[in-house]
């Protein structure tokens, strides 16, 4: 990923962007070609449609001063409206004949009408940088299918009071409900602590194969692998760690796997607050698995800042057996 070209990337991203308006486009002519077929006026109207077109443009270039564009947007109306018409009395959307686009926003081209970089590109961008693709063969073994609640012990346990497999069925409840609810702006935020070996990640990559599987924008980072692209950004500036930086704050989702006390050195520690905080007040939805306890957290990370933004997690404690022996 070190020597990945941007250039060739930024290539083969238009060719998929020409690709996508290529099958809309085929698909469009397919769905008229029906339409047409079964019902002979629509075709009519799309060609008075064309003609009058055509026609005020050819006048507009002789007698720039004459009314006829408003004319014949009049006109076009007028056959628009009839054509709806026409497709919904025979059973289809009334939008069944327009131009298609999987992105509205950018209208599959990758920018938006402000010259800015449309956040469907920004999303690619995202998944070909932090190498999606590679998480994909975890996330295969390792999403909700695959979750066997059965491995948890049914035992009480002495401290907490309820059983490790009661506790399970408690965290895949909230972490479906995060889920579902997912583009509602309602301040869920997952940080999931306890020791190493009760399925925290399990349960984070769970998580995010539902949301990449919905096409959320999910950047998955170790808090390690978190510090690198900080420090990239910050000592060897490129377009590449820019963007890859960028997403830490603009991602759907960002996950912070394994947050422990290894990253308290100063600059590394308010990077990471720097981010959650942001995302926070942007109304951005974060992730984070740790070793510590919320205790412990706020004792290694002390300033106001910190223990504010914990305050806006909700806490999920695991405990149990460690898995790994099973
Ligand atoms: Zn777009």
């Amino acid at each position: 990923m070190k020597n990945l070209n941007l250039k060739s990337l930024y290539r083969q991203i238009e060719r998929e962007y020409e690709e996508l308006r290529r099958l809309n486009k085929r698909e469009l002519e397919e769905r008229k070609k029906i339409v047409y077929a079964q019902i002979p006026e629509i075709k009519e109207i799309d060609d008075l449609i064309k003609g009058i077109g055509l026609a005020s443009a050819k006048e507009q270039i002789m007698n720039p001063s004459s009314d006829s564009l408003e004319r014949a947007n009049e006109g076009i109306v007028e056959l628009r409206t009839k054509k709806e018409e026409l497709l919904k009395n025979a059973g289809y959307e009334r939008s069944f004949l327009d131009k298609l686009n999987s992105c509205e926003k950018c209208k599959d081209t990758g920018v938006q009408e402000d010259g800015r970089r449309c956040s469907c590109m920004e999303n690619r961008l995202s998944r070909e940088l932090y190498n999606v693709s590679n998480l994909s063969y975890t996330l295969q073994r390792e999403n909700f299918n695959t979750f066997d609640l059965g491995i948890f012990s049914r035992e009480i346990h002495k401290e907490e009071g309820i059983s490790p497999r009661e506790n399970m069925d408690m965290i895949l409840k909230i972490s479906r409900e995060f889920i579902d609810t997912f583009k509602i702006n309602n301040d869920m935020n997952l940080l999931f602590y306890g020791p190493t070996g009760q399925g925290k990640t399990f349960m984070i990559n769970c998580i995010a194969k539902e949301l990449l599987d919905k096409n959320v924008n999910v950047v998955y980072q170790t808090a390690f692998t978190l510090c690198e692209v900080m420090e990239d950004q910050k000592f060897r500036r490129n377009e590449i760690n820019d963007i890859k930086y960028r997403q830490l704050f603009n991602a759907d989702l960002l996950i912070v796997d394994d947050l422990g006390i290894e990253v308290t050195n100063s600059f590394t520690a308010a990077g990471i607050f720097n981010i959650i905080n942001k995302r926070l007040l942007g109304g951005k939805k974060t992730v984070i698995s740790t070793n510590l306890s919320p205790n412990e957290l706020t004792k290694t990370y002390t300033d106001r800042v910190t223990s504010r933004v914990f305050q806006k997690f909700y806490p999920i404690k695991f405990f149990g057996e460690d898995l790994r022996l099973k």
